[in-house]
């Protein structure tokens, strides 16, 4: 059986380092907003070539506090891709704003610039691209679309640690990027955990007023804010992992070189990426019309896969609401229906990798 991803063995290659972190958290007698989160900001903030760096309890909260940070709210519109994972809409809702959908660039799933002529009114404020599977969205396009227009853009850097997009590390690049540090994603904790960088030292300062209480002195209020701190265990944990992920990036390259090598021949869309961008592989998406069939197949031969994501996010009940009809996103509709994830992971043997090449083959052959 190979897992899609085995975090039980990511996390234990780090086991005496994680320990030893733990330990001086749980000595240190300091617990929320202290040394060990300090730290862990200014070394996420040098990886990302960002002046700042805020930590945040997660990636949603990242998006959200950034977009209030913004003063983006009621009567305004923010442009979201049409298939992402959900909380990047979430995030323009939470504040009370509309999400307007953009469709992707067919052959890298991520936000068409060509699209955003369409889409932008009197209204729009911001445009979030996301770095889908690990991959950099066309961030200059965008970019300079939204200068043209007096719009901000907020990266969903949540799945790309480390991408790199004209070989430029990512997190610097727009007005903020806002990440996500769940387990599963390429830099995870042992938790929930979140972060913005960003260039723009008074927009940090907000956004460390708002992850607490609105309190830049503790018991003064300056503004309605929210509780959403990293805390010291998994700041000091990610101190530890933040060390191992470039390596781990390679690793995961590599696995998808060979996934490219052993599947070309075959009848499947396979990952699609310019010249000027380094992805960081947190998904391998391959893509097949009979996708549910193929799932099956490979479910019954012992390789697990994962669809990222079934229902784009206007389908889903919970955004009925917005009146976005079938068939408006041809695009987002299609990928939902064809999408498949194949095993990928820091830990994913040579081994393992040459048999998911080897029972794609077979069962795509098959189907
Ligand atoms: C994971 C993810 C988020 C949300 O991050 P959480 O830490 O789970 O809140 C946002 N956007 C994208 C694209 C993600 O993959």
């Amino acid at each position: 059986m190979i897992k899609f991803l085995d975090l039980q063995a990511v996390n234990a290659r780090f086991e005496p380092a994680l320990r030893e972190a733990m330990q001086r958290v749980l000595s240190s007698g300091w617990y929320v907003l202290a040394s060990e989160c300090e730290a862990f900001e200014a070394e996420f903030a040098r990886f990302c070539g960002a002046d700042q760096c805020v930590s945040v309890a997660n990636g949603l909260d990242a998006l959200v506090l950034t977009l209030r940070a913004m003063g983006i709210g009621p009567g305004d519109e923010v442009l979201v891709p049409s298939n992402t994972f959900i909380a990047t809409w979430l995030a323009v809702t939470q504040v009370g704003a509309t999400p307007v959908p953009v469709e992707p660039v067919e052959a890298t799933y991520n936000m068409d610039p060509a699209c955003l002529g369409a889409a932008v009114t009197a209204r729009t404020r911001a445009i979030i691209p996301v770095h889908l599977y690990g991959q950099p969205a066309e961030l200059d396009p965008i970019l300079a679309f939204a200068r043209e227009r007096g719009l901000r853009v907020i990266e969903d850097a949540a799945q790309a640690h480390g991408a790199r997009y004209h070989g430029q590390t990512i997190g610097a690049r727009a007005d903020a990027a806002c990440w996500s540090f769940y387990p599963g994603k390429n830099l995870g904790a042992l938790g929930d955990g979140g972060a913005v960088t960003t260039n723009d030292a008074a927009l940090a300062g907000r956004l460390r007023t708002l992850r607490n209480y609105g309190s830049s002195t503790k018991y003064h209020h300056d503004e309605i804010g929210s509780n959403s701190r990293l805390d010291e265990l998994q700041a000091a944990i990610l101190r530890v992992k933040l060390a191992a992920l470039p390596g781990d990036n390679a690793r995961r390259a590599a696995i998808a070189r060979a996934y490219d090598a052993g599947l070309a021949d075959l009848p499947l869309v396979l990952p699609t990426v310019p010249p000027h961008i380094d992805p960081v592989w947190h998904l391998y998406v391959v893509r097949h019309p009979r996708r549910d069939m193929l799932a099956r197949r490979l479910a019954e031969a012992g390789v697990m896969t994962v669809i990222h994501y079934p229902v784009a996010p206007h389908l889903q009940p919970a955004y009925a609401t917005l009146g976005i009809a079938r068939g408006t996103l041809p695009l987002a509709e299609r990928l939902q229906d064809e999408v498949l994830s194949l095993p990928i992971g820091p830990t994913q043997s040579d081994a393992e990798t040459a048999a998911v090449v080897r029972i794609v083959r077979d069962c795509v052959g098959a189907l």
